[in-house]
């Protein structure tokens, strides 16, 4: 479970090569294609292709983001 019940996907922020997908808060297997895909061009090319992730980021959290979703298990 995250803070707002959202997943963290992304670039772990302060580190140049470190990613993570994790916290899906009950909805990490219907979740797992995207954020798999996602994670794959963030990683290959550098950015967000396909998908945009970027409001999944674990820095939304320090800059006072937070991501709603009413399907929450
Ligand atoms: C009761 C329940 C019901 C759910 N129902 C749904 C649903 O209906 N729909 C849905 O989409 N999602 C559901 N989910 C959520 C979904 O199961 C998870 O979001 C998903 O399994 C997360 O996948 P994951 O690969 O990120 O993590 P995990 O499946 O937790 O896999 C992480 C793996 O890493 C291993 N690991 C941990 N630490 C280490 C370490 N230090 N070294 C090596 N290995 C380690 C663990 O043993 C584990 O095998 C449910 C979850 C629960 C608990």
């Amino acid at each position: 479970m995250s803070p707002d019940k959202s997943a963290i996907v992304g670039a772990v922020p302060g580190f140049k090569s470190v990613f993570e997908a994790h916290s899906f808060s009950g909805r990490g297997a219907m979740q797992s294609y995207g954020a798999g895909l996602g994670l794959c061009a963030l990683i290959l090319k550098g950015r967000f292709e396909t998908l945009d992730l970027s409001a999944l980021s674990g820095s939304r959290f320090a800059e006072g983001k937070t991501v709603s979703e009413a399907l929450v298990i």
